[in-house]
């Protein structure tokens, strides 16, 4: 049985999202049809929800997979949703580069993206044949929303030359204006791969200095930070050591340098995901979004997860009640213009057409913290 734990005694994220009647509310029932098909899901939240409580989500899970069925669409679901949505909706589960590489590969018609909107528009970039819908219009990013395509046309104005590496957590607008993207699983492999000795990384400082200690080339960074990552410290750490004695600390690199530089393990969410399942440590806290601990530790039964109660608010505003209504209402359609679309999968294509590593890379650990000018 997976065992989660809250870090903090006065935790007060809620583990479900609000909307007890939500399914009621849309002539949605809990009949013996629904309990039948659904009830061989559940095996696998069972640890995450509670059976009393199960009946208010078969319905809409039920009424979502029948829809896919007859708008021939699918799911991809982001390692950050929650448990329901992960693993009772999602047909494909995984980081944003993951999920957006689906979005080319399946012959669906149309995407829903359970995810926040850049990865809406990273689908729409690598299949913009196919209709991709986003649940909520809420769903934003504070990297994504850090930085525009106008800025960036500034940063060449004023670094002429100098490669642009960007993020895939940004819009359209800002890739398209970029020589190349990175994700958190190779985004030293991209730095590294391009000519000169200096870099320009957007938006994401922090993972900018992450890649910088690992680099002899000058890396200059934008001062865009996600609101999630940030949130951790030295002191958390300390207080998760001496609370919980033996946990391997494995955090995401869009955490401060120092926070890196103290944990044991540091990888994008497919890295964690992969250290967990190969090392099976007893105790593990993932310094990351707090809804991916719930959803590694049903594929790890035996290790313990103490969770380190940080919720993104973006990716919590994606919920069964507004993913049946995006497929019910064919709504809210993400649309890129095509020349933005040609000159952003441009970036993107750059970077999948570097060799890909056989497991998901990790950065080291205990580096000093490396020189960086932010901008
Ligand atoms: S977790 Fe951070 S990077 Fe991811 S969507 Fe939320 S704010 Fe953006």
């Amino acid at each position: 049985m997976a065992t989660l734990i809250d870090a903090r005694a006065d935790c007060d994220i809620p583990t479900r999202p609000a909307g007890i009647d939500a399914a009621a509310r849309r002539g949605l029932r809990y009949t013996p049809e629904v309990k039948r098909a659904t009830d061989p899901l559940y095996g696998r939240v069972k640890d995450f929800i509670p059976a009393m409580e199960w009946p208010l989500y078969a319905p809409l899970i039920h009424a979502i997979n029948a829809l896919k069925a007859e708008r021939k669409a699918v799911i991809l679901a982001h390692n950050y949703m929650t448990s329901e949505i992960f693993h009772c909706v999602g047909d494909f589960r995984g980081d944003s580069l993951q999920l957006a590489q689906e979005a080319a590969r399946t012959d669906a018609e149309i995407i829903v993206q359970a995810g926040v909107h850049f990865m809406a528009e990273t689908s729409k970039i690598l299949a913009p044949e196919k209709t991709v819908l986003i649940p909520s219009l809420k769903a934003g990013c504070s990297l994504a929303a850090s930085i525009t395509g106008a800025d960036v046309r500034l940063i060449k104005q004023r670094f002429p030359g100098v490669p642009i590496v960007t993020y895939v957590n940004t819009s359209a607008d800002v890739k398209a204006e970029s020589d190349i993207c990175c994700t958190s699983s190779n985004a030293l492999q991209v730095v590294e791969s391009l000519p000169g000795d200096t870099v320009i990384m957007l938006p994401d400082e922090f993972l900018a200095k992450n890649v910088a200690a690992h680099t002899r080339k000058r890396i200059i960074a934008w001062h865009g930070r996600c609101e999630v990552h940030e949130r951790f410290g030295l002191e958390e750490i300390a207080q998760l050591r001496e609370g919980f004695p033996g946990a391997h600390i494995l955090a995401h690199p869009e955490c401060p340098p120092e926070v890196a530089a103290a944990a044991d393990f540091v990888g994008s969410t497919a890295a964690l995901a992969h250290y967990v399942a190969a090392n099976k440590p007893g105790r593990v806290v993932l310094l990351t979004e707090c809804s991916m601990s719930g959803n590694v530790a049903a594929d790890n039964p035996d290790v313990e997860f103490i969770r380190p109660c940080n919720l993104c608010p973006h990716m919590k505003q994606i919920t069964l009640e507004n993913i049946y209504d995006a497929l019910l209402h064919m709504q809210h359609e993400v649309l890129v213009d095509p020349d933005t679309i040609a000159r952003a999968k441009g970036a993107i294509t750059r970077m999948l057409a570097l060799p890909r590593p056989t497991a998901p890379a990790a950065f080291k650990t205990g580096l000093a913290l490396a020189e960086v000018e932010v901008i």
